[in-house]
């Protein structure tokens, strides 16, 4: 299960609403989930939905949800809860969340061009 540390937000947007929303979900979920046990498989896929949706939404509203102490997630780095920026220029200290910034940056700065369609010039035996 999951925390969340929150604290009041400066501006309400439909961000926010959207995420107020949710939050009160799963509240309601909560209560249903004491009530009906017999919908709790029901309910367990509603709740993961809603927390992969609270995930996406919260960190841009200043919420974030927090494992709670003792739950230890593997692939975490140990200092830093933030997500950080794991790919790192191999040709300097840069860093990239994602693959695309990281190929345009050794374009542009390193000169390296992706050469992944030049292969398959000798012999690739092809299913006939
Ligand atoms: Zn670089």
């Amino acid at each position: 299960m999951y925390d969340w540390g929150s604290h009041s937000t400066p501006r309400r947007n439909k961000t926010t609403a959207m995420a107020d929303t949710l939050l009160l979900s799963m509240k309601r979920l909560a209560r249903e989930k004491l009530g009906l046990k017999h919908k709790g498989q029901l309910v367990a896929q509603t709740e993961r939905r809603l927390v992969e949706n609270l995930r996406r939404v919260l960190p841009t509203i200043g919420y974030r949800l927090v494992p709670l102490p003792g739950v230890h997630l593997t692939g975490a780095t140990a200092n830093g809860a933030r997500r950080v920026k794991r790919l790192q220029c191999p040709k300097c200290d840069r860093r990239f969340a994602h693959p695309l910034p990281l190929a345009r940056h050794l374009s542009a700065t390193h000169g390296v061009k992706k050469t992944a369609h030049k292969r398959g010039r000798k012999a690739r035996k092809k299913p006939a």
